[in-house]
């Protein structure tokens, strides 16, 4: 027993220490890859040493290379912090030590991962009777939504995949928003689906209606998967799902919602417009590591017809084969599993309906912070709707946005970044961490005017 409560409080001082640290440390790393390399050693020892050596040994050679992503300070990327009921549900799972996949096998992680999947269902209000796959993350869970709508589809044309493959089946079309996430190509390409046609959208990304039902008026009446997506990177915004999701249908495409953050939207009455027709889709993939604030890795695939999860993602294959309970290692692709749903249960149980509410009203509060004091500074144009969590500028020319994106970072106190968005060099805000304060968002802007009005 000493050896795991040695090598254990080693690593709870040196977390507690890592995460007051947060405060005040710089956002980026200060040490490089090859420093760290250093410190740690890279000749592998001959002999071993204690486990609460090897934690220390760990804990203080990676430290300076640590990026404060958990920090209310770091707004890159889309990256969620930890939220202390995520963070502390999260090390019981690695002391526990489940294979989840099996529902008997593990009676307390299955009743938790019950509970909340009902939960999550309810806050996103999306209908009861789905399927909720504890996916590594969003990749993975439009991986999973979209392998569950090919072989629904394909199906329905009369071609069962799971037996005779793709090869000679139907052609399945695959039609996107231009500005869909990256990885949805990805999912479609491990789907052996190639590459999807792409449908024209508006200035803030939103797929067009109009050119969708053209689009799918075109084609022959097979077998047809539409994504839509909400929360887009750059704006924020939702595809206009009420129009969309009916015209999809019609056409008898499964309907599929990369909605890696922006599915939290519909979990706050003050934001849940934007993603209002979207329950009617067919799938739906997010995050609990994005805007749930649980560690990585954390996501979530939500299908409406829980068989065709369960025939997709099964070690069966065939459709409703089974009549008993869908087994966790039935909705996603992995067999053995850590129990995921864990920590998402405790910061669920932490938070509560209203405080899921507040924590996404607060992160858009803070974005409309960022957003009007961008505007106050000279030269600075705010390129998007602020609706969400997202917010996109530019410093008057692309090479000005470059060199405040690069100054910000040299600066250390706050990490944001650079990205293109049609066409023009923009800094992009994301927050997305429940930790943020206004005091950080104002400390955060005092730096943004420190390197934007220099020089
Ligand atoms: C982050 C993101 C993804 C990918 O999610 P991972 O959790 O990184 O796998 C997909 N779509 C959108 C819109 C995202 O923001």
């Amino acid at each position: 027993m000493d050896g795991y409560s040695r090598a254990l409080d080693v690593a709870h001082d040196h977390a507690v220490g890592w995460l007051d640290s947060l405060d005040q440390r710089p956002a980026p790393p200060q040490a490089s890859i090859v420093e760290v390399m250093a410190a740690l050693g890279t000749d592998l020892p001959d002999s071993g040493c204690p486990p609460e050596e090897a934690v220390a040994l760990l804990a203080r050679a990676c430290d300076p290379g640590l990026t404060a992503m958990a920090s209310g300070r770091f707004f890159g990327f889309v990256i969620g912090g930890t939220h202390p009921a995520a963070l502390a549900a999260d090390w019981l799972v690695s002391a526990w030590d489940q294979n989840s996949g099996l529902r008997t096998l593990t009676p307390a992680h299955s009743a938790v991962e019950d509970i909340a999947s009902a939960w999550l269902l309810d806050l996103l209000g999306l209908p009861s009777q789905s399927a909720v796959g504890f996916t590594t993350g969003a990749t993975m869970a439009n991986f999973t939504g979209l392998a569950a709508g090919r072989d629904a589809v394909l199906r329905r044309a009369g071609w069962d995949v799971a037996r005779r493959g793709l090869t000679g089946g139907p052609a399945v079309r695959v039609l996107v928003g231009a500005e869909r996430h990256d990885t949805v190509d990805v999912a479609l390409r491990y789907l052996g689906l190639g590459a999807p046609e792409v449908v024209g959208v508006d200035e803030q990304g939103r797929i067009l209606p109009d050119a969708l039902d053209a689009a799918l008026g075109r084609g022959d009446a097979g077998p047809v998967l539409v994504v839509l997506q909400a929360g887009n990177i750059h704006s924020g915004a939702c595809d206009p799902f009420v129009e969309t999701v009916q015209t999809a249908h019609q056409h008898g495409a499964w309907v599929h919602v990369d909605g890696a953050f922006g599915l939290w939207a519909a979990a706050s009455p003050d934001h849940r417009h934007l993603v209002e027709g979207y329950e009617s889709a067919d799938s739906w993939a997010t995050d609990a590591h994005k805007t749930l604030n649980v560690p990585y890795d954390s996501g979530l695939c939500i299908v409406r017809d829980a068989g065709a999860l369960q025939s997709a993602m099964g070690t069966h294959g065939a459709y409703l084969v089974r009549d008993e309970a869908c087994q966790p290692l039935d909705k996603v692709p992995e067999l053995s599993r850590r129990g995921r749903a864990i920590p998402v249960w405790a910061v669920l149980r932490c938070l509560g309906r209203d405080g899921v509410a507040e924590l996404v009203e607060r992160l858009c509060r803070h974005v409309t912070a960022f957003a009007d004091a961008l505007q106050t500074l000279p030269g600075v144009t705010v390129l998007n709707d602020v609706v969400f969590t997202q917010v996109c500028a530019t410093f008057g020319s692309d090479e000005r946005t470059d060199e405040v994106v690069k100054a910000l970072l040299a600066d250390g106190t706050t990490w944001m970044t650079g990205s293109t968005w049609h066409g023009q060099r923009v800094l992009r805000i994301s927050v997305s961490n429940w930790s943020t304060t206004e005091a950080d968002v104002e400390r955060c802007m005092q730096a943004v005017r420190r390197v934007a009005l220099a020089g």
